[in-house]
C-alpha cells in the first residue's frame, strides 16, 4: 500500500527526489502513510478543508506542502489523470 501511494505520487510529479527525505520522515511518523491527496480543497485523509492559498500551491505541485492537521504531504491529481492510463 505504501509503495503504491509513493508510486502514485511520483506519477503525478508531486514527489521529487529531494522531497524523499521529508516523505520518509513523515512515513515513519504516520505508520507509512505519508501522502494525502488534496481534492476539492480538502485533505482526503483527515477531511480538513485547506486554505485556498494552500490548495492552489498544492495544485501547482511545485513545492512540498504538508497538511496543517495531519502533517502528511499533500499532492494533487489532475482530473485528467486516470488509473487505467499509463503515465506519459
Ligand atoms: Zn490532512
Amino acid at each position: 500500500m505504501v509503495a503504491s501511494l509513493l508510486q502514485e505520487a511520483r506519477l503525478v510529479g508531486a514527489i521529487d527526489p529531494k522531497a524523499l527525505a521529508t516523505f520518509d520522515l513523515v512515513a515513519r511518523r504516520r505508520n507509512g502513510l505519508a501522502v494525502a491527496e488534496a481534492k476539492d480543497g480538502i485533505c482526503t485523509i483527515c477531511h480538513v478543508r485547506l486554505r485556498p492559498q494552500i490548495f492552489n500551491t498544492v495544485r501547482r505541485n511545485e513545492e512540498i506542502i504538508q497538511c496543517d492537521t495531519c502533517q502528511r504531504i499533500l499532492y494533487f491529481v489532475p482530473q485528467a489523470h486516470s488509473a487505467t492510463q499509463p503515465a506519459p
